[in-house]
């Protein structure tokens, strides 16, 4: 898009800057937590995020939320740097609430020692069984009243492993009776014997999200601490904690609308289990939405930049449809991807008055629109593929391909007759026998010839046997459901097509083309010889 974005995010940034309000400029952060690879939706959240500090001068941290080391691996922060990076973005620092853990610790202690934290010895059933409903206060724990000394001598022997797991937690002394069950003394710390990916095995304590969090946002000196809607109702504790503890600055959190796609899952989770399962081939399938995902595709940063762009930050539910990332992947192609000549289902053409010692060379700009990316040389010998579909033996009224007895040109080529159809033993068409008018050459037509069509080819010889994955939505239903995935998914979601290349487009340095009049294609990362189908020319192909 060009022009710079406004939402209800960026006029409240620029306010705050009018007014003064910044001692220390913007400074936001993005804060995943490394259980898994990022998807499109956390694009969104990093398009904002930096986007604003760019807009306006300032930084941001690219923090990771590492509090639950059972989930997290380094392989996860890696890819996820590897994934921010990719997208087009810089980071001031990189952060971990790991880092922090002796701070939130301290604040944690202070809580205990004012009598607003306390050791809570009920299990989770029993803890799950007093947190009242929606309509309902809930119960106080019977731990609630246990003296400051008690409590700080058993957190202290928490954290020195003395206890199992579950046998006590860390909970905050709010109040029982709110209507906000998020304020329903919380736990703020558990017991895990987890061996964590930075810290090894120097705790097994470890802070939960909301007092995390916060605390972290106040320590970097975060001027917006921007995060999804699920977190409004988290706001009162994130201030809560904010105001109860020692720390002189206080962020202001505010809620932006998450990123949801049709036919597709946005929830590391999820995703998680379609790898697992082995539903998809890796996180970085061409069917996933996550970035490496897209990136296999052959999507580019820019698409995905213009696509957060277009869909805006606001406070609506946001599900948006496909088409409107294709659309944006169509775009940014469009004037930048070489146009070459790819057949997906070959069928074989034999120019019968062609000299077989005499193959030409003829050539073809990259693109008829942007004559920046150049030429290439095309090979034209004795034998062709064209695509099958664009042979009729008996063609419709004001049919433009080839069938019996008439004439194409083949593009940047010769203008071709089919003059017999030759048939295999099952029936099938097998080969085209075709004649081809020499002073008919593209750019010195001297033939009088007026074909109505124009189609594309390879040369049989010098083309590439290459295989062409061509990928459909990996859900059946707009909105799959955690619990009925296996039925919502697409069994089909991939079709595997042999196909010929041109050689120019195995030798080119670019990865990804326009297959003429078939779609955009990139070459695969892992596998020689395969491209992957970024995206039809057309919307609803
Ligand atoms: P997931 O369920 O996919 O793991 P999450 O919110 O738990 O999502 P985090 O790693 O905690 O994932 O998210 C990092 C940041 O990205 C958070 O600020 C979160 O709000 C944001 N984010 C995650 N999913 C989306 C989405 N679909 N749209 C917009 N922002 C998102
Ligand atoms: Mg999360």
């Amino acid at each position: 898009m060009d022009s710079p974005p406004t939402d209800f995010i960026r006029q409240r940034i620029q306010s705050d800057i009018a007014e003064q309000r910044l001692a220390q400029g913007v400074i936001t952060r993005f804060p995943p937590e490394p259980n898994g690879y990022l998807h499109i939706g956390h694009a969104k959240s990093i398009c904002l995020n930096f986007g604003v500090a760019e807009q306006f001068g300032g930084k941001t941290f690219l923090r990771f939320d590492d509090t639950n080391p059972l989930k997290e691996s380094d392989e996860y922060v890696e890819a996820i740097k590897a994934d921010v990076a990719w997208l087009g973005f810089a980071w001031t620092e990189v952060t971990h609430a790991s880092d922090y853990f002796e701070q939130i610790y301290g604040y944690a202690v202070d809580l205990i020692k004012a009598g607003k934290a306390f050791v809570c010895s009920l299990d989770a059933e029993a803890m799950r069984l007093t947190r009242g409903t929606l309509t309902e206060p809930g119960q106080d724990s019977p731990h609630r009243q246990r003296s400051i000394e008690e409590n700080l001598d058993l957190f202290q022997r928490m954290r020195a492993g003395e206890f199992a797991e579950g046998e006590h937690v860390l909970r905050l002394k709010i109040d029982m009776a709110s209507p906000n069950i998020n304020l329903r003394d919380p736990v703020i710390y558990r017991i895990r014997y987890a061996t964590h990916q930075r810290t090894g095995d120097d705790w097994c304590i470890y802070p939960m999200y909301d007092f995390t969090h916060c605390i972290c946002d106040a320590l970097e000196s975060i001027s917006h601490s921007l995060c999804t809607l699920e977190f409004e109702d988290h706001r009162p504790l994130y201030d809560w904690v904010l105001d109860n503890i020692n720390l002189n600055y206080h962020p202001p959190q505010i809620e932006f609308s998450r990123l949801g796609l049709e036919y597709t899952v946005m929830s590391k989770r999820i995703l998680n289990r379609l790898v697992d399962d082995d539903l998809v081939d890796g996180w970085d399938d061409p069917r996933m939405p996550t970035v490496a995902g897209l990136r296999r595709r052959g999507v580019t940063p820019a698409a995905i930049r213009d696509f957060c762009a277009r869909i805006g930050v606001t406070k609506q539910d946001n599900t948006v449809e496909m088409n409107l990332l294709e659309f944006c992947v169509r775009k940014d192609m469009e004037s930048t991807a070489p146009r070459g000549m790819g057949v997906l289902e070959p069928l074989k053409v034999v120019i019968t008055n062609f000299a077989e010692i005499q193959p030409v060379e003829l050539s073809g700009p990259w693109h008829a629109q942007n004559e920046a990316l150049g030429q290439r040389t095309l090979p034209f010998g004795r034998e062709l593929f064209i695509e099958r579909s664009d042979f009729e033996l008996e063609p419709p009224k004001k049919y433009k391909r080839l069938s019996p007895g008439e004439m194409v040109r083949l593009r940047y080529a010769f203008i071709i007759r089919c003059d017999e159809v030759v048939y295999d033993a099952s029936g099938e068409i097998a080969q085209l026998n075709c004649t081809y008018f020499e002073d008919s050459r593209s750019g010195q037509d001297t033939s009088g010839l007026k074909p109505k069509g124009v189609i594309h080819w390879v040369d049989a010889e010098a083309g590439v046997p290459v295989q062409v994955r061509d990928y459909q939505r990996l859900f059946r239903v707009p909105n799959p459901g955690s619990d009925t995935l296996l039925e919502d998914i697409n069994p089909d979601s991939v079709v595997r097509l042999d196909a010929v290349v041109e050689p120019a487009i195995m030798a080119s340095d670019s990865d990804r083309f326009q297959f003429e009049r078939q779609g955009y294609f990139c070459k695969d990362s892992e596998q020689a010889n395969v491209f992957n189908k970024t995206v039809s020319l057309r919307e609803g192909f």
